[in-house]
């Protein structure tokens, strides 16, 4: 049977948060030629135009967003399931806001995607140094996770996941990331740099650890060009 690629695209196949470098671009469009290829992100389907171009996302079997709810097909949607926060998770989340010990708030804090839900103390509209400083003081001291780990303790059919630099990943149990494995034939090959537990790449690294299917845990872009450039 025909292997399938999976990539996420944030700090895997693009710089964290920049767009994809262009050489590297060229580099795997040549690369998916007669290959089954599929994309996975986090974020929606505009930020990751923004972030490889239309042109990628169309020459890809798939590109899956928001973590599996959304599924995109040479631009056309094949399916989205639609989830609603419960009211008292959003009111714990405001607690949070209010609790952090990180003195900036800097906007958009809740951002509600298909299937999911996005929560950011600093908040999405911080300028990037407040984004590296929220970075350092929750490497110290795990807000983050303590966060998750409070979610899932009072909800027992909600999963949450330290997402990229500054925010939490908020989902229906089982409506991660690994929710795609169910759309795909076939062994995968799966590329990701938060494979780690807890981290927004977990769920599906996690059942995708043994032959035929295999994890690659990159550093960046350049870690997975040199990959595949001896596959
Ligand atoms: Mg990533």
């Amino acid at each position: 049977m025909q292997m399938n690629y999976v990539f996420d695209i944030d700090g895997t196949l693009t710089p964290a948060r920049s767009p994809i470098e262009p050489e590297f671009k060229n580099f795997f469009l040549k690369w998916r030629k007669g290959k089954n290829v599929y994309l996975i992100s986090g974020s929606d389907y505009e930020k990751s135009v923004e972030q490889v171009g239309k042109d990628v996302l169309e020459a890809v079997n798939a590109c899956f967003n928001t973590a599996g709810n959304i599924c995109y097909k040479k631009g056309t949607v094949i399916y989205r399931n639609d989830w609603n926060a419960p009211t008292d998770l959003v009111t714990m989340l405001e607690d949070f806001l209010k609790t952090s010990k990180f003195p900036i708030r800097a906007g958009r804090h809740l951002e509600h995607r298909i299937g999911m839900l996005n929560f950011s103390i600093v908040g999405r509209d911080c300028t990037r140094k407040q984004r590296k400083d929220y970075n350092m003081f929750d490497l110290k001291v795990k807000e983050r996770k303590k966060f998750c780990k409070i979610i899932m303790e009072t909800f027992p059919d909600i999963e949450a996941t330290v997402g990229g630099q500054i925010s939490i990943d908020i989902y229906a149990l089982g409506m991660n990331k690994a929710q795609i494995i169910k759309h795909i034939n076939g062994p995968i090959y799966f590329f990701g740099d938060k494979t780690k537990k807890g981290e927004n790449d977990y769920a599906i690294a996690r059942k995708l650890t043994s032959p035929p299917n295999k994890v690659f845990t990159v550093k960046n872009w350049q870690d997975t060009q040199n990959i595949l450039k001896n596959l």
